[in-house]
């Protein structure tokens, strides 16, 4: 399940500018500053390779890196951005539900949530939208070795209010998992259950 090569792709403009080779893509989703650069990173254990654009909302790409010459990590512009207008979020999320609804590679979406913090409207609309829409994802909650996060809650009970405010919109509770860029907790776990849903 290890990372042995990552090569940067291509960056699309459009779903249909995407890769057409029918390799398996894993897309990594969140809102800004969750820690996706930073998961990204600790996954493929190399600095320089999440080339994540910081502005939201005007670049808006798709990432694609390929992982061992055989499937992709698909990297797509972070949602929720402060400093985006009204028109530039209506433009990503209609970017990136084209994305979703027509991409037939695509293994599944690994949703990150901030675990530090309680759970964010925006957070609970694209989790709801996605299981409304059948999408496959895998929640992938970040930042888990903060004991103590925002408003002094704790990862653990966030985590689990999360769960049950979706809840209505999945037909069966999507797979979770907790992580951390800091201390490398589920980075190995998140690896094996990519590795589990492409079956090989
Ligand atoms: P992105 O905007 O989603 O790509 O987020 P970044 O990876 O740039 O991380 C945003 C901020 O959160 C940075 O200050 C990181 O150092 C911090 N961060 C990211 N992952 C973790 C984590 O697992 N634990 C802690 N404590 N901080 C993290």
């Amino acid at each position: 399940a290890q990372i042995k090569e990552v090569q940067f792709v291509r960056s699309s403009n459009r779903p249909k500018d995407c890769p057409k080779d029918g390799r398996p893509e894993f897309a990594i989703l969140g809102r800004s500053n969750v820690g996706k650069s930073s998961l990204i990173n600790a996954l493929v254990k190399k600095k320089e390779i999440a080339l994540t654009s910081k502005k939201p909302g005007k670049t808006q790409l798709i990432n694609h890196f390929l992982v061992n010459k055989s499937w992709y990590i698909v990297d797509l512009p972070g949602y929720g951005f402060a400093k985006a207008s009204e028109s530039a979020r209506m433009d990503w999320s209609s970017f990136t539900k084209g994305y979703f609804l027509n991409r037939e590679t695509l293994v599944a979406v690994l949703l990150l949530i901030d675990a530090s913090v309680p759970q964010q409207k925006i957070d609970l609309d694209c989790a709801n939208w996605l299981g409304r829409n059948d999408i496959p994802i895998t929640f992938v909650f970040t930042k888990c070795d903060k004991m103590k996060g925002g408003k002094g809650t704790r990862p653990d009970e966030n985590i689990r209010s999360f769960q049950e405010l979706i809840r209505q919109n999945y037909k069966q509770q999507p797979p979770w998992i907790m992580t951390s860029s800091v201390t490398g907790l589920g980075r190995d776990e998140l690896l094996l259950h990519m590795s589990q849903l492409r079956n090989f």
